[in-house]
């Protein structure tokens, strides 16, 4: 960790200082501020060490422990987690081989988010901790000791197609059209997920840094540091680069000891095969590409032979039996308070086939990973964890008498030292919100003009303006406003004392992005408003910023001062964790303007208790509630849970044809049911229930039995176009049945449009109103607005069609 530490700030001190030595920065940063722990870091490293140094602890039996982390958002979370999983690397590696399984290969963390642009942010300060582990290891290799195994430390991404690429292939495409091959463009899913180099900070560019080595299948990223001072340039690492896997198939090959997912990647349990790997599921390693599982192996696009001849200096490799590799040791959820509602629903009845696949059996008994979260919000989050991981809670700190003071935080009251936060309302009755959106941005910006004028850099915090958004509608509409009015207003505000300023970077920050832009934007909002204007060929500070809950999590930003928000959002934890990201350092005091629609009577309520709701916000935060074994969610994903354990907990009917082998019934599959039924009986607290989960199991593999007897057919997991049947149907717009399975854990929320219509409409023989309904899977387009339910190409029909709105 301190490694870590030390080379994440000198990496950053690289950024503005371009030209000095890293050596020399390194040096610098090495002081006892920039690498110390802080107590509650310590303690909860602490509080975990035995649970991960002995896999059969109680707290990794049943029922099982879930310690959460219940710190402010920029109190250092991620750094306990990360010495968390450094330790986990480490004694995983020195057990070595236990009760049969490998220790020295396999996922040993898992750590999950729910936001993609999360996942990018703090991929950086993973990455620089696994980059410490790989040097630590490499340095004991090269001195002849070889506690910590051959295999490197890696870290992996698995996120989203739209993201990361699946295949090689797909990796090598991006990288020839980054590189300006073929005339493609470099959009959407890259294979290189960093900015710079986490070790070093030097820039990375996918078309220079990044190659594929085609006969290895593998998608190598080198540090370019031209004087080779660093560990990763493809002298010092040939072969490897840096310890970084973003292709999915190589995940899968390779197994990074540290897995960063989004939550909903999971939902690719039963869709494939190949998932069971990252719980150690593997049928044999193949000493040229990896490890082997019979999914991979059935996938005729690019077959795997087992053995290999020497080929362009490659030594011959051949195939070995492999397996079973230790699961992960150590889950970790951040943002727990996002799992909830019909994502938290979905997510919980995954969790029980992932539950059950990290599952092993130590000294007789079966063990699962620790688990460890971090919340916002602690309200009614005990029932969350156990509908979750089924697992008890533990908070961490512990609540004790004083609130204001639990030994390891201390709550502050406002003064100079500590300014704190002031939030403003602002509500015109009478005046369209647009009208009163234009006014106010413009005023903010010449007002912060007119102070920097004055006060030059002192004034940078509040020459940002972050605009929040509760959608995307409003936030396209706005985009436009700022382009036409807002810039045009802006100059005639000398006239009214104001700053004469003139907008260059307008900027946002939504899922509408492709993903390799956000690492981009993120390191421009460091770029400071200075007095002198910005050097040739350096870049612009940001001057506006339209975002919308995507801005919510894990945007870290010091300089940040000024925020208006758009409407009141629709969860106070969200209100919350959206203003944090302004006034989070003493030198930034923050200012939030809320602006409130006088025609939405919400907006009018939450402005006419103002002051009442901002003293008691913590308060006001909703309960959540994880309602995995409802009904509803059952309907959604208990095929999923069922075709997901059945196709991975055993290898044998792992490869998509084999579903058509599955022997029904069969005392494995029982005791498999056997296991949900109780989860979901102690989770509801309910024999009813879970006879009603048992009935649905069987129910549907009775169904599965029967489409195994049909004639003439080989029965897929997937359908393949071709000879095999696929089981389990995507949702497309048809109705739901029994078979079908979700891509994704969103696709759960059905959107509704109500079409009223009054009874006056010429011809109406209708009641006097009648509802017309639109459900994702049930016919019809669906209009998400919220963010976080888009791919980029429906982001960008939403915006288009909110543009063409303000056209009418
Ligand atoms: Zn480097
Ligand atoms: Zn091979």
């Amino acid at each position: 960790m301190w490694q870590q530490r030390v080379h994440i700030a000198a990496a950053d001190r690289r950024r503005d200082d371009e030209g000095r030595p890293f050596a020399e920065l390194l040096v610098e940063v090495d002081v006892p501020a920039n690498r110390s722990w802080r107590p509650f870091q310590l303690a909860f490293v602490c509080l975990n060490l035995p649970s991960l140094t002995d896999p059969g602890h109680p707290e990794r039996t049943r029922p099982g422990l879930v310690d959460l982390l219940f710190f402010p958002t920029g109190g250092g979370k991620t750094e306990a987690y990360l010495g968390l999983t450094a330790y986990t690397f480490a004694i995983r590696r020195l057990q070595g081989t236990v009760d049969d399984y490998d220790g020295m290969n396999g996922v040993a963390v898992l750590m999950r988010y729910t936001l993609r642009l999360l996942t990018a942010d703090q991929f950086k300060r993973a990455a620089a901790l696994v980059c410490a582990c790989e040097t630590i290891r490499r340095q004991e290799a090269a001195a002849g000791n070889h506690r910590l195994g051959q295999t490197p430390f890696r870290i992996g991404l698995w996120v989203g197609q739209s993201v990361t690429p699946n295949r090689t292939q797909a990796a090598q495409y991006h990288l020839d059209a980054a590189r300006g091959l073929g005339g493609r463009r470099g959009r959407g899913s890259s294979p290189v997920q960093l900015a710079a180099c986490p070790w070093c900070g030097l820039e990375l560019e996918a078309g220079r840094d990044a190659r594929t080595d085609v006969e290895r299948w593998r998608t190598l990223v080198f540090c370019s540091d031209p004087y080779g001072g660093c560990d990763f340039t493809a002298a010092k690492a040939p072969g490897e680069g840096l310890p970084v896997v973003t292709v999915d198939e190589e995940i899968y090959r390779l197994l990074p000891s540290l897995l960063i997912s989004t939550a909903d990647k999971f939902a690719q349990l039963p869709w494939k095969g190949a998932v069971g790997m990252l719980f150690g599921r593997v049928s044999g390693r193949c000493e040229r590409h990896g490890f082997r599982s019979p999914d991979l192996d059935a996938d005729k696009s690019h077959p795997e032979a087992n053995s290999h001849p020497a080929k362009n200096g490659l030594p011959a490799a051949k195939t070995v039996p492999w397996g079973p590799i230790r699961p992960p040791d150590l889950i970790i959820q951040d943002e727990l308070h996002l799992i909830a509602g019909p994502l938290g629903s979905m997510a919980g009845l995954y969790e029980t086939a992932v539950d059950r696949l990290a599952s092993w059996t130590y000294k007789g008994e079966s063990v699962r990973p620790k688990v460890i979260a971090s919340t916002a919000t602690v309200r009614r989050a005990r029932e969350q964890a156990y509908a979750l991981f089924w697992r008890d809670l533990a908070v961490f700190p512990p609540p004790v008498l004083d609130v204001e003071n639990s030994f390891f935080a201390l709550q502050r009251s406002v003064s100079d030292a500590a300014p704190g936060r002031r939030y403003r309302g602002i509500c015109a009755p009478g005046v369209r919100i647009k009208a009163v959106e234009i006014r106010v941005f413009t005023t903010l910006l010449a007002a912060a003009k007119a102070l920097h004028n004055k006060y030059g850099v002192l004034a940078d915090p509040y020459m940002t303006l972050v605009g929040y958004f509760n959608a995307l509608r409003e936030l396209g509409g706005m985009r436009r406003l700022i382009d036409d009015d807002v810039k045009a207003r802006l100059r005639k505000m000398k006239r009214r004392g104001l700053g004469d300023r003139r907008l260059f970077e307008v900027h946002e920050l939504t899922s509408r992005m492709s993903s390799d832009r956000i690492p981009e934007v993120l390191s421009q909002l460091r770029v400071r408003h200075e007095t002198a204007p910005p050097a040739k060929g350096t870049r612009y500070p940001i001057d506006v910023l339209l975002a919308t809950n995507m801005i919510s999590v894990g945007v870290d930003v010091g300089r940040l001062g000024l925020m208006a928000t758009v409407g009141q959002p629709k969860a106070t934890a969200e209100y919350i964790q959206a203003t944090s990201r302004v006034g989070r350092e003493r030198h930034a005091p923050g200012i939030v303007f809320t602006l409130y629609n006088w025609a939405r009577p919400r907006d009018l309520s939450h402005y006419e208790r103002f002051e009442h709701y901002h003293t008691t916000f913590y308060r006001q935060v909703e309960a959540l509630s994880v309602t995995p074994f409802a009904p509803r969610a059952l309907d959604r994903g208990l095929t999923a849970l069922l075709a997901a354990l059945v196709r991975q907990d055993s290898l044998r009917w792992n490869a998509n044809p084999r579903a058509h082998d599955v022997p029904i019934p069969d005392k494995e599959l029982d005791a498999l049911i056997a296991e949900v039924a109780t989860r979901a009986g102690e989770v509801t607290s309910s024999t009813d229930i879970a006879n009603d989960v048992r009935a649905a199991l069987q129910h549907r593999l009775d169904r599965w039995a029967g489409e195994q007897r049909i004639a003439g057919r080989t029965v897929g997991y997937r359908g393949d176009g071709g000879a095999v049947y696929g089981l389990l149907q995507n949702a497309g717009n048809g109705a739901w049945d029994v078979w079908t399975v979700p891509n994704s854990l969103r696709e759960t929320e059905p959107s509704i449009n109500l079409i009223m219509t009054s009874s006056d409409d010429a011809g109406a023989a209708d009641p006097a109103f009648s509802f017309g309904t639109t459900l994702v899977g049930a016919g019809g387009a669906p209009k998400p607005t919220t963010d976080e339910d888009l791919t980029p190409e429906e982001a960008d029909a939403v915006i288009a069609a909110a543009a063409a709105e303000g056209d009418a």
